[in-house]
């Protein structure tokens, strides 16, 4: 198939996809380097251009997309809600919050929530909450707090959170940088205790680390990194924004381990891939720092963020999705190792979470699956990431790889 959708210097035909990107590009900032697709419509696993072509996401929104696009009842959720109340702000209560901090605690097994917006705020609250836990708890002394981060992390676009970043193109034009973090290599628990003193407050982690080109840590390293924290007295903040809500076919990617972190992020799928909805779990004693005042956001714990929330938790609650993305995931790692090309350095991943990376640049790659039907995503240049909605059919997955094959073996 010719791809009609790179940018072309003569005019196009209105609506046309190469009329809309020129459109797009001309007026937006050029922050990102998509695929060109022009997607219009969606249902479950499958998206569709403006030329009415179809693509089965094997992206999923970065995991925000775990339960389908579009899911009825998530949609019905969204719709009802939205002829009911859609804002109150926290001056004042909403009718569905309660029920959603049920069931986000309830499944996730933790004592206290606070609802934020975006993955990147639900990092900022958990970074203050545990600062605040040193001064109040562990009596470090004002503006001394320390956090430990790995390697290869990516926790959102902040000024903050890219001030600890290892990417120099996150953070070096963008200086100041926020002091208070100290990054030591990935997976390595003892290269964590190495770099605790007094002052740390928490350690913060990926449990499998996505943008980094899904990397999963040595097994063990959760369990390993609970003792560290246990032993020094600094809290575990498990970044699961990415990995959590049945991705890697637990209900958390760090359920894989006995260890259980002091403090879970969640984003992305939280909000069905409808919605952009975050929360930040902990005990009672840790949530309870934040005292009226301390922290908030004017659209955090609205009613249909709430309501979207609640029956994304129930999708993946009612529909099985951990146990179905174990399995699929097991039997896409599979086929994708069984297949034969010099080009393929090494297939890894957990549940639906996999990277397949590559000898050379992976852009070329899928940009040739995207002309086949297939859409997926670079991540650190030499690895594909595949990671597909929950719900997709085994069908569809042999649907994809044999157009995965196609392309690494040609
Ligand atoms: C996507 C992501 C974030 C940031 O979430 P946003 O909603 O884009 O702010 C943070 N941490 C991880 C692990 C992510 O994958």
């Amino acid at each position: 198939m010719t791809s009609t959708l790179e940018p072309t210097q003569t005019p196009a035909r209105p609506g046309t996809a190469a009329d809309l990107l020129r459109r797009e590009d001309a007026l937006g900032a050029h922050n990102y380097k998509p695929l060109n697709v022009v997607i219009q419509r969606a249902q479950g696993s499958w998206v569709w251009d403006t030329d009415g072509r179809r693509y089965l996401d094997c992206l999923s929104a970065y995991s925000a997309v775990n339960q389908g696009h579009c899911h009825p009842r998530i949609i019905g959720a969204l719709t009802e809600q939205a002829q009911q109340v859609t804002l109150t702000s926290r001056a004042f209560r909403n009718d569905r919050l309660a029920a959603f901090y049920e069931t986000v605690t309830r499944l996730l097994n933790f004592e206290a929530v606070i609802p934020m917006n975006t993955g990147a705020e639900a990092v900022e609250t958990a970074i203050k909450l545990a600062r605040k836990w040193a001064y109040e708890v562990k009596g470090v002394a004002p503006h001394q707090a320390e956090i430990i981060v790995m390697d290869g992390n990516f926790h959102g676009r902040t000024t903050t959170l890219v001030s600890f970043s290892s990417e120099g193109q996150y953070k070096d034009a963008f200086g100041p940088l926020t002091p208070g973090f100290v990054r030591v290599p990935y997976g390595d628990a003892a290269a964590i205790e190495a770099a605790i003193t007094p002052n740390t407050a928490a350690v913060l982690y990926e449990p499998i680390q996505g943008e980094a080109g899904v990397i999963v840590p040595p097994e063990g390293f959760l369990t390993a990194l609970r003792g560290v924290c246990d032993r020094h007295g600094a809290l575990m903040i498990a970044d699961e924004i990415q990995t959590g809500l049945g991705r890697t076919g637990q209900w958390l990617a760090g359920d894989h381990e006995p260890a259980r972190p002091d403090v879970v992020i969640l984003g992305k799928a939280l909000g069905g891939g409808v919605y952009p909805v975050s929360a930040v779990l902990a005990s009672r004693a840790v949530m309870d720092l934040f005292q009226p005042g301390d922290h908030g956001s004017t659209f955090g714990g609205n009613p249909l963020a709430a309501a979207v929330a609640q029956a994304s938790l129930e999708v993946l609650e009612d529909e099985n999705l951990p146990a179905r993305a174990a399995e699929l995931g097991e039997y896409l790692r599979d086929r994708l190792r069984a297949i034969n090309s010099p080009r393929v350095k090494e297939v890894r991943g957990r549940g639906l979470l996999i990277g397949v990376e590559l000898h050379e640049p992976a852009r070329l790659y899928c940009e040739a699956l995207r002309d086949l039907g297939v859409l997926c995503k670079e991540t650190h240049e030499t690895t594909m990431r595949l990671a597909p909605p929950l719900v997709t059919s085994r069908e569809d997955l042999d649907w994809a790889l044999e157009r995965i094959e196609q392309v690494l073996t040609a």
